[in-house]
């Protein structure tokens, strides 16, 4: 975070899931989850200035709209609401998280724009009122106000901080399709059963810093969905394990898969033979945050 003239610079970081597990279907159609949450090292850059009126947005992500139908414009016009506030605001988005991937890439970006929006006009609010008002405009956004590793329950925004996660390396790779979250969460209360993951081993594995613990509970429900669908995202799963990694997984929703790594060297190596085999448009070499 830092400041010039006016304006105000802040990264939105984007999350994967190491655990994902749908305890039930809720009457209101929203799913209780259980999830381990965690920070990675990729990140869009968002900077802010005042203006006199009105909510403005730029972007370099031609494909993302820059009216009330960005997560950035819902979140800076609640923050106008919530602190009656007469002054406007530009928000310039540089975009570096994949888009629909499972990453929260739009709620990070709404994380971020509270958190902007608190600082630029020196309003004095706390971060659990953030993760209040964030919890408006998506589940998911009370968790990228807070970041870190975390368990996340209810439909995502009952949080409990945890340790930060043993170290190790990631490699991320967002393959070329689209899945819809819908269509996901649809087909899985459609199944008759389904193996859980075992959260809390997680979590205990967590706290202990145990990073073998955490690879051997690597689990989420939502992959016998998108797998089926989607077979591309097995098929990156395998090559990562067979490049050396420890444990690999989807995030979210997908179609983000990722690999847990020992060594820097060996994640290189499996990034780029993702990249050669054109299994993945986007991928990264990254860590926890
Ligand atoms: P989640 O993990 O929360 O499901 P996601 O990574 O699957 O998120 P996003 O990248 O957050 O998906 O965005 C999904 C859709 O939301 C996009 O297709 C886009 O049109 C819309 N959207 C609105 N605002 C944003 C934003 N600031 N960044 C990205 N997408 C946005």
């Amino acid at each position: 975070m830092g400041t010039y003239m006016s304006g105000l610079t802040m990264k939105a970081y984007a999350k994967i899931n190491l655990g994902l597990d749908v305890v039930r279907r809720l009457e209101n159609g929203y799913h209780e989850v259980k999830m381990v949450m965690q920070t990675v090292g990729i990140a869009d850059v968002l900077t802010f200035e005042k203006r006199a009126e009105g909510i403005v947005i730029t972007t370099d992500a031609g494909e993302l709209p820059t009216d009330e139908n960005n997560l950035i414009y819902k979140a800076a016009r609640l923050m106008q609401e919530r602190y009656q506030m007469k002054e406007g605001v530009t928000v310039h988005l540089e975009k570096h998280i994949p888009i629909a991937a499972g990453m929260a890439g739009g709620s990070t970006d709404a994380a971020a724009t509270l958190k902007g929006m608190r600082e630029l006009f020196g309003l004095d609010c706390t971060d659990q009122e953030l993760r209040e008002i964030g919890v408006k405009i998506g589940a998911d956004v009370p968790y990228c106000v807070m970041g870190g590793t975390a368990l996340a329950e209810g439909i995502g925004e009952v949080l409990t901080a945890l340790p930060a996660a043993p170290d190790c390396i990631l490699v991320v790779a967002k393959p070329d399709i689209n899945v819809s979250t819908k269509y996901v969460y649809e087909h899985l209360d459609a199944m008759e059963g389904y193996a859980h993951p075992d959260i809390d081993g997680m979590v205990a594995a967590i706290k202990e810093g145990c990073l073998g613990g955490v690879v051997e509970r690597l689990g989420n429900v939502l992959e016998t969905v998108t797998v089926e669908a989607h077979p591309i995202i097995d098929v990156i799963k395998q090559k990562m394990l067979e490049m050396g990694a420890e444990g690999s997984l989807m995030s979210g929703s997908g179609p983000t898969v990722f690999g847990i790594f020992n060594d820097r060297e060996t994640a290189e190596k499996a990034c780029a033979q993702i990249a050669k085999e054109q299994l993945a448009k986007q991928v990264f070499v990254t860590s926890f945050v």
